[in-house]
């Protein structure tokens, strides 16, 4: 029988509203799905704590106790109960929110309980919400209770009964029933040669751990399957398209980049500029397709880099693009590279959604006869009618924002695939880097241009707006300008939108003298350009925004960032956003503006803003903090991640080895075609089948 062809909904247990359920929101649709659906923790049952021992990091704790008293706070609809709790040598509140008399019906004072929850840090102490509670003779004895497997779920799962502990009793019957074993999805060789776990105790240990010794070994096994084969297929692909393709060759340093060099480079190039520059020429000349993630932290020189790329490109007869993610960001780059070029006799040109029709036609023609050099846009470049007569280099800018679909369609502009150089503020860390693109080189522009001062960073609280403000008209008297930005993560969010508009109106309030521009991505793209514009010529003094402003806006004289409710933006958007100011001489400052209520990460996360303004350090907390999953740009980029059980940030080590592994069998197999390779080749075949987009990626 294959698991995989086993419908969910004929598990016990399960049934068709269930079914659909796990299939929208977890993706879950036959019984292999479900199996492979793995714990994201496991706590240890099997031993009381006592309370003096919580601690922030302790995702659960469960005590034995007593119910001292209970207490009702609050009026209405803010109304809470609490029970005061003892472990018979120190207290603590257990708080319920919802179901008030159900509680106080159900649990008395004076009788021995069980309290097992997640401890939460509020106003300075510990305090358990919505714990479970059980008498003792309801439970086994701790002893036996092992290692309970926790599963993610969602809201809306929770709201039909289907949260972990139901997920626990649906996959109980289906581990039962593999014991008997499953077919194996790795050679047997390579079980052999790193000594994993097979399959089938693999399976059933990581929902039911025998004990501690097997879950660790069955997690082993299954993080090595996991990044094994998204190297095969990723590092399988690279061979074919080396096989396939010969890159242009870029042969010679010429007119364009020695003139640019001599005479129209306004300063000094860094040294990490330099060096990045010699690496793309040693690339472009090498024969291969180049395929490079330049990193560079907010304000490192990027641009500049991409553009004596492009001109080496161009002194061998080659035209260039620029594809960046949004028209703002694309006006300012064909903007600053015009001026950069001044004189020097290239044809540049800018191509957007907003160029009429009427316009776009030249452009198209000059592209087509070659008399356009450089091409700048957004994804219209893309298009279709976007031909080129000779396209020798693909810039992308901040990659993350564009979808592996949209990159592959840029490959497609030239019968030989263009060299690609792809930028980004957000640096990738290298296991992330190792995994998400086979053969990428990677170039760190690790140095900012001289002079700058390093952005002084600092979290208030909501009781410090009015020295802030106040900070804030200094800042305008002597010349500055100001972002205050707002999360509006889903465009569709109207409260989110609300906030902002009522942000706009308490600006206005506080600050009548000085003009404001707002911009939000709901506005319409000339809106939104006549508002950024008038920010940009310094006509108005503060901006008051959502992210459509993080990516690449250049305003040297913005100098103070105010990120509002900034618990609930991820790391690297915090270090995008803040890349915003800082870029002139003046000291530039940003302000990160929380609740008081933050969980633990987001106090980390808060911590780290204003320790530091390095963008590698960041990226590694923020791996360490979020994983991958989460990662800016890993989402958006179309790639599968969701790893399922390895960890980028923990699992560096064995993502080499499985990398070797890999290399080794294609270096000798590339088809897999040999008979012990077989399983590989058919399990591949299933997950790129399974796995959304993973036949695309590059
Ligand atoms: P990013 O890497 O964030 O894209 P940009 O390319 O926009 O950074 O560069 C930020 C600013 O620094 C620009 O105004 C650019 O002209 C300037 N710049 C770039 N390289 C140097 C350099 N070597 N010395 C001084 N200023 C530089
Ligand atoms: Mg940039």
């Amino acid at each position: 029988m294959d698991l995989s062809y086993q419908d969910i909904k004929f598990l016990p247990g399960v049934g068709p509203k269930k079914a659909d359920l796990l299939a929208k929101e977890l993706d879950i649709h036959s019984a292999e799905d479900l199996l492979r659906h793995y714990p994201y923790k496991y706590i240890d049952r099997s031993r009381f704590y006592y309370l003096h021992e919580i601690s922030e990091e302790m995702p659960f704790i469960q005590v034995k106790g007593q119910i001292i008293r209970f207490e009702k706070v609050g009026e209405g609809l803010k109304q809470r109960l609490v029970a005061i709790f003892t472990d018979g040598r120190d207290t603590i509140e257990l708080v319920w929110f919802k179901g008030i008399s159900f509680i106080l019906d159900k649990y008395k004072t004076g009788i021995e309980y069980v309290v097992f929850c997640k401890p939460t840090y509020f106003n300075g102490k510990f305090n358990l919400q919505h714990p479970e509670i059980d008498l003792p003779s309801q439970l086994p004895p701790p002893e036996q209770m092992g290692l309970q497997p926790f599963y993610n779920t969602s809201e809306k799962m929770k709201n039909s009964f289907l949260n972990s502990k139901m997920i626990q009793k649906i996959l109980f019957p289906l581990v039962q029933s593999i014991r008997s074993g499953i077919p194996e999805t790795l050679p047997g060789y390579l079980l052999q040669k790193f000594a994993l776990l097979n399959l089938t105790d693999s399976l059933v240990n990581i929902h039911f751990p025998k004990n501690a010794d097997l879950l660790k070994k069955a997690r082993q096994r299954l993080k090595f399957e996991e990044l094994f084969y998204i190297q095969l297929n990723i590092l399988q692909q690279t061979k074919w398209r080396d096989q396939h393709f010969r890159g242009f060759v870029f042969g010679q340093i010429g007119h364009y980049f020695n003139a640019f060099y001599k005479d129209y480079l306004p300063f000094e190039l860094t040294n990490a500029q330099k060096r990045v520059i010699r690496e793309i020429r040693v690339d472009v000349a090498s024969g291969r397709q180049m395929n490079r993630l330049l990193q560079g932290d907010v304000g490192s020189g990027k641009t500049l880099v991409a553009l004596m790329a492009m001109l080496i490109a161009i002194d061998n007869g080659f035209q260039a693009c620029i594809m960046a993610p949004t028209e703002i960001l694309a006006t300012q780059h064909f903007a600053s590279l015009k001026e950069f070029l001044g004189d020097i006799g290239l044809n540049i040109a800018l191509l957007t959604g907003s160029v009429t029709a009427k316009k776009r036609e030249p452009i198209h023609e000059q592209l087509r006869n070659g008399e356009l050099n450089i091409l700048i846009g957004t994804h219209a470049l893309i298009e279709d009618a976007v031909q080129f007569k000779n396209l020798g280099l693909v810039v992308i800018d901040e990659q993350h924002r564009f979808g592996v679909e949209q990159r592959s369609k840029l490959w497609k502009k030239n019968v030989n695939p263009p060299h690609i150089l792809v930028m980004t503020a957000t640096p990738i860390p290298r296991t992330l880097a190792m995994t998400l693109y086979g053969d990428l080189s990677v170039s760190v522009i690790d140095e900012l241009p001289p002079g700058r001062k390093p952005i002084q960073t600092y979290h208030y609280y909501e009781n410090k707006r009015q020295g802030l403000n106040q900070f804030i008209a200094k800042q305008v008297q002597v010349g500055r300008q100001v972002y205050i930005v707002y999360p509006l993560i889903q465009e569709s969010e109207k409260s989110d939108l609300q906030n902002l508009e009522s942000g706009y109106e308490y600006m206005r309030e506080v600050f009548p003298n000085y003009k404001i521009s707002m911009v939000h991505g709901k506005l319409k793209p000339a809106e939104k350009e006549y508002q950024m514009q008038k920010f940009v010529s310094g006509e108005t003094q503060i901006m008051v925004a959502t992210t459509v402003i993080e990516v690449g806006v250049n305003v040297p004289n913005a100098s103070v960032m105010v990120i509002e409710s900034a618990q609930r933006f991820g790391l690297s958007q915090l270090h995008q956003l803040r890349g915003r100011v800082g870029r002139g001489a003046e000291q530039s400052f940003c302000i990160l503006l929380t609740d008081y209520k933050l969980g633990v990460d987001t106090r980390k996360r808060m911590e780290i803003m204003v320790r530091t303004n390095d963008g590698f350090e960041i990226s590694e907390a923020d791996l360490r903090l979020r994983g991958p999953g989460d990662l800016e740009g890993t989402q958006q980029s179309g790639v599968p991640f969701e790893l399922k059980i390895a960890n980028l940030a923990q699992d560096g080590r064995m993502l080499e080895i499985a990398r070797k592994a890999a290399m080794e069998i294609l270096e000798d197999d590339m088809k897999l075609e040999k008979n012990e390779n077989r399983v590989m080749a058919s399990q591949l075949r299933k997950l790129k089948t399974n796995t959304l987009n993973w036949g695309s990626i590059s």
